[in-house]
């Protein structure tokens, strides 16, 4: 059985995020969602809050859950039964830090492998940090993010402001 997890910090999931996740589901068995706990970013949503939205965003997919790690994500796929790790790519921004990390992972645990999925056209320029930066000016970000993902965001956006 081919098991991966796709691991990050997904403050909040956006559309690149589900859209890599619905795409592999359909290349592996199985698929872990990790969430980072503690990221060394500072997040606006708590993990519990992450995984709740990344869940219901991804509900129609059967062999996919979403849980909670900490620590090394090479540990947490062994966790988790998972053989690859699974990341996104978009052609400007992400191949130095990936490559770097997926270097680093192999030469911690070899037999697990980095699958890096291209990320579609229209997410190219997506990013968490982006659509929290340009809601917070009150851009209509409704077609960036899942449904379930825009209200929570809104809100959390207008709590900080007060
Ligand atoms: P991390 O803190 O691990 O970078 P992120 O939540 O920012 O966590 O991203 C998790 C993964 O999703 C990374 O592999 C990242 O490159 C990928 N990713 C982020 N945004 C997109 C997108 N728009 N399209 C495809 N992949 C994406």
């Amino acid at each position: 059985m081919a098991r991966a997890i796709y691991p990050g910090t997904f403050d909040p999931v956006t559309n690149g995020h589900v859209d890599i996740v619905e795409r592999a589901s359909h290349t592996v068995d199985h698929l872990t969602v990790g969430v980072v706990k503690d990221s060394l970013k500072r997040t606006m949503f708590n993990v519990d809050e992450r995984i709740i939205m990344f869940a219901d965003a991804v509900a129609h997919l059967a062999n996919v859950e979403v849980k909670p790690y900490s620590g090394l994500t090479i540990n947490a796929a062994r966790e988790f039964g998972a053989t690859m790790i699974v990341r996104g790519l978009r052609i400007t921004s992400d191949f130095e830090y990936e490559s770097e990390m997926a270097l680093m992972n192999r030469r911690m645990a070899e037999d697990i492998e980095t699958i890096c999925l291209f990320s579609a056209l229209e997410y190219q320029i997506l990013s968490s940090s982006r659509v929290k930066e340009v809601a917070a000016f009150g851009a209509d970000v409704s077609d960036l993010v899942p449904p379930n993902v825009w209200k929570p965001l809104v809100e959390r956006l207008a709590k900080q402001k007060t």
